[in-house]
C-alpha cells in the first residue's frame, strides 16, 4: 500500500480516532460529508465508499447516482474542534462513477483537469485568499437588520473585542488543521473581519477554503456568535469580497516576474491579466454565484464594478500589487471581484482558464486605470472603454450560458447544474416584493 495510505491507517489506530469524515463538495460549494467508522478506511481506499451522487447537484438534485468516494490521504487531519475525547478526523474524496473514471459532476476533479491543462504547459497555479466575514450577534435582529459583533472599522484594535478571541481561536485552530495563516484583521465594517490563507498550490487553497469555511462556522458557535461569508449582508457596510493573488511557476520560477518590465510583470502575466480582463464577464456566476453576490459588486465601498486593472488602483478588478526588491517569487496579480461564498473549485478553475486562454491567444494587456472608476461619469467610462462586470446574477448568467470557455473548463454537467441551480435562485428572487417596492409605492399611504 502507499506510504500516504499506510500513515493515514497508522495515525488513525495510534489516536484512537473513532469517526472519519469523508468530505466532499456539491456545485454550490456546500460542504458534504459522510462518517465512516475506521474499520471502513482500508476498503474506502482501495475501492471508494458507494455514496447517492445526486448529493453534489445542489439544490436541483434530480435522480440517484451511484457513485464511489475515494478519500485523499494527503488530506487527512484530526479535527481540532471535536476534542480529545473519540477523536474525528477528515479527508477530502475524489468522486469516481463505478466504472472507476472521475465524476464529470465533481467540482474537485473540475479543478484537478484544469490544474492539468496547466501543467502541460508547465504550469503549477497558486492561490492565495484574502477572506473577509461578518460576525453577528447570534439571534439577534434589529431594525437595520443583524447586529454586527462591534462597531470597528479597518484595522482597528478593539480592546477586549470579540474579534480578537475569535481570530486567535479560528487561526490556531486552522494552524491545527495544516493550514499557515498570513495575518488577520478587522475589516471596514462593523464586526467584519478578515483572515488571508497563506499562498498554496490551487487544489491545497481550494480545499482550505472548504476547511476555513467550516472552522469559521465552528469558532462562532463556540463563542456564542454568528458569522457568514454571505456577500452583502449590509446596504451601508462594505461587502465580504475574497480577493485572490494568484500566479503561475514553471518548476522553481515565477513565470509572472520579469524584472525588466513595468511593474516586474512578465509578458506572460500581462497576457494572463488580459485574459482576466477579456473573460471576467462570463465568469461571473462561478466568481459571485449569488443574487446579494451583484449587491456588493455595485454596491461602492471598494469592490469593482469595471474591467480595469491597475497598480495601486483599488477601483480596478485587476490589481497588480508592489511586493519587496528582490522578492521576484512574490510576483503576482490580485482579481478583486471574487466573493467569499464562491465554490472555490469552480471559481479558480474559470478563473485559470481565462488567464491561460490570455497566454494560448497572446491578448493584448489594455492600458493601465489610474482613475478611480466610481468617480467618472457614465460618459468618461464610455470614452476610456471601462466596460461593466454583469449588473445581477441574471444577467451573468445569460454571458455564462453563451460562454464557450466555461462550458469547456466546467464540463457539461456540472454546467447544466450550475445553470440550473442558479436560475431557480434567480426565480426565486424575482418573485420577490421586497420592503424598498413597498416604501416606494405605498409609502404615503
Ligand atoms: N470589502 C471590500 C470588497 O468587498 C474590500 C476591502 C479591502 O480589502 N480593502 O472587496
Ligand atoms: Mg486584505
Ligand atoms: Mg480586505
Ligand atoms: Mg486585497
Amino acid at each position: 500500500m502507499d506510504k500516504q495510505r499506510e500513515f493515514v491507517l497508522r495515525t488513525i489506530e495510534e489516536r484512537g480516532v473513532k469517526f472519519i469524515r469523508l468530505w466532499f463538495t456539491d456545485v454550490v460549494g456546500t460542504l458534504k460529508m459522510v462518517a465512516v467508522a475506521p474499520a471502513e478506511i482500508e476498503g474506502a481506499f482501495a475501492e471508494g465508499l458507494g455514496i447517492d451522487g445526486s448529493s453534489i447537484q445542489g439544490y436541483t438534485r434530480a435522480y440517484e447516482a451511484d457513485v464511489l468516494a475515494h478519500p485523499d490521504p494527503t488530506t487527512f487531519q484530526i479535527l481540532p474542534w471535536r476534542g480529545e475525547i473519540d477523536p474525528t478526523a477528515r479527508m477530502f474524496c475524489d468522486i469516481h462513477t463505478p466504472d472507476g473514471e472521475p465524476a464529470m459532476s465533481d467540482p474537485r476533479y473540475v479543478l484537478k483537469r484544469t490544474l492539468q491543462r496547466a501543467a502541460d504547459r508547465g504550469f503549477t497555479f497558486y492561490t492565495h485568499p484574502e477572506i473577509e466575514f461578518y460576525l453577528l450577534k447570534s439571534g439577534e435582529y434589529g431594525p437595520e437588520g443583524p447586529v454586527p459583533v462591534d462597531k470597528a472599522g479597518y484595522f482597528d484594535n478593539v480592546p477586549g473585542g470579540t474579534a480578537h478571541d475569535f481570530r486567535r481561536r479560528a487561526v490556531r485552530m486552522l494552524e491545527d488543521l495544516g493550514i499557515s495563516v498570513e495575518f488577520s484583521h478587522h475589516e471596514g465594517g462593523p464586526g467584519q473581519n478578515e483572515i488571508d490563507l497563506r499562498y498554496a498550490d490551487a487544489l491545497s487553497t481550494a480545499d482550505n477554503l472548504m476547511t476555513f469555511r467550516t472552522v469559521v462556522k465552528e469558532v462562532a458557535i463556540e463563542q456564542g456568535v454568528y458569522a457568514t461569508f454571505m456577500p452583502k449582508p449590509f446596504a451601508g457596510h462594505p461587502g465580504s469580497g475574497m480577493h485572490t493573488h494568484m500566479s503561475l511557476f514553471e518548476g522553481d520560477t515565477n513565470a509572472f516576474f520579469d524584472q525588466s518590465q513595468t511593474y516586474q510583470l512578465s509578458t506572460v502575466g500581462r497576457q494572463f491579466v488580459a485574459g482576466l480582463l477579456t473573460h471576467a464577464p462570463e465568469i461571473t456566476a462561478i466568481t459571485n454565484q449569488f443574487v446579494n453576490s451583484y449587491k456588493r459588486l455595485w454596491g461602492g465601498h471598494e469592490a469593482p464594478s469595471y474591467l480595469t486593472w491597475g497598480h495601486n488602483n483599488r477601483s480596478a478588478l485587476v490589481r497588480v500589487p508592489l511586493y519587496k526588491p528582490g522578492k521576484g517569487q512574490a510576483a503576482r496579480i490580485e482579481y478583486r471581484a471574487m466573493d467569499s461564498a464562491a465554490n472555490p473549485y469552480l471559481a479558480y478553475a474559470v478563473l485559470l482558464a481565462a488567464g491561460l486562454k490570455g497566454i494560448e491567444e497572446g491578448y493584448e494587456l489594455p492600458a493601465e486605470a489610474e482613475d478611480t472608476v466610481w468617480e467618472l461619469s457614465s460618459q468618461e467610462r464610455k470614452a476610456l472603454g471601462y466596460k461593466p462586470l454583469p449588473s445581477s446574477l441574471d444577467h451573468a448568467l445569460n454571458l455564462m450560458e453563451n460562454s464557450e470557455l466555461v462550458a469547456e473548463t466546467l464540463g457539461e454537467q456540472v454546467f447544466q447544474h450550475v445553470l440550473k441551480n442558479k436560475r431557480l435562485e434567480w426565480e426565486q428572487y424575482r418573485a420577490q416584493v421586497t420592503p424598498y417596492e413597498i416604501e416606494a409605492n405605498l409609502g404615503l399611504l
